[in-house]
């Protein structure tokens, strides 16, 4: 297996319940792999298991190509983690909390840690608190200093669990350029989510769990290709119906898709009679019809905001 977190077969039981079911996960270099799925599913567990925290009860985990729980001393250094509830003393500073995790490793200058952890601080924001207490902190704050123990390391991946759970709009938004600005450094991201509206806006390619079984795992570029229609929002959809002949596909209010791909060619047609045509674009899935189709349930199980 090659990659940089590759799963097969993974399974993790709980008595006679599956929470994981038999997963393939492959996430590649580069990616930023949102791991969608409603509460409950199974998200969690699996994370647990890729950073050998829970033993699966059967199947395989490369992590960094070297095979997990095994490997996890020379391998997890390399890998940032951030899973549900960060853990901070609440007497001690942001900083000093950091300091606790050991930044640099043994033998490494007090003077260079102390850097490190400054760039790590403002990197997510708190360069201006570090030295408050963390039960001075917002939940923000915190899940934000979690993810700078995450970054401690330069690490080659991180493994996020919700890590936007409990924020506001303001530090949903934070941690979302700061995810995008560590790809664009390099980093791969694995995230988990719950909601479908930020895998969508932030991720690359996406897995999708559903009650312990992946149904779903593609690139979100692929996902949401256009499919081959255009979509026209005109005032007369009648008028637009009769002079495409046989080409409407859907109707729903102002709302007309038609056949082709080119909304050129469709815009030519209907201005050519005298239709008033007031939006025009390629058709594409959004991502919530797409993991609908998958799950073959209604999108509650997965939030679209
Ligand atoms: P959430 O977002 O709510 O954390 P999740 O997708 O992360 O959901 P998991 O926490 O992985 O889901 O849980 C999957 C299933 O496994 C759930 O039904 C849960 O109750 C069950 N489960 C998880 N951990 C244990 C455990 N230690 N013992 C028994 N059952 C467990």
């Amino acid at each position: 297996m090659s990659g940089v977190i590759a799963t097969r077969g993974l399974v993790k039981r709980y008595g006679r319940l599956s929470a994981v079911d038999g997963i393939d996960l492959d996430v590649r270099a580069g990616d930023v792999y949102g791991f969608l799925g409603a509460n409950g599913s199974g998200k969690t567990t699996t994370v647990r298991m890729l950073l050998g925290l829970v033993l699966p009860t059967s199947g395989e985990i490369d992590l960094l190509g070297a095979r997990m729980p095994r490997a996890g001393r020379r391998v997890l250094p390399r890998v940032g983690a951030l899973i549900e509830g960060p853990a901070h003393y609440g007497h001690l500073s942001g900083r000093e909390n950091l300091a606790l995790l050991d930044a640099s490793g043994p033998g490494a200058r007090r003077r260079t840690r102390r850097r490190r952890i400054d760039e790590v601080l403002e990197q997510v924001g708190l360069g201006g608190v570090g030295r408050r207490p963390v039960k001075a902190y917002s939940l923000g704050m915190r899940q934000r200093l979690g993810l700078a123990g995450a970054l401690l390391r330069r690490p080659e991946l991180l493994v996020l669990d919700e890590p936007t759970n409990g924020l506001d709009p303001q530090g949903i938004s934070e941690v979302r350029e700061l995810l995008l600005d560590l790809h664009r450094t390099g980093t791969t991201v694995f995230l988990s989510s719950h909601l479908l509206a930020e895998v969508e806006q932030l991720c690359s390619r996406v897995g999708v769990l559903d009650r312990g079984r992946l149904v779903l795992q593609e690139q979100l570029a692929t996902l949401t290709a256009p499919t081959g229609a255009t979509v026209v929002h005109t005032p007369t959809p009648d008028r637009v119906r009769a002079a495409l002949d046989g080409r409407v596909t859907s109707m729903d209010g102002e709302r007309v898709v038609v056949r082709g791909e080119d909304p050129a060619e469709v815009n030519a047609l209907l201005v050519g009679a005298g239709i008033p045509v007031t939006g025009l674009a390629l058709q594409r899935p959004t991502l919530e019809e797409v993991v609908l189709a998958a799950t073959g349930t209604s999108t509650d199980r997965v939030e679209s905001r």
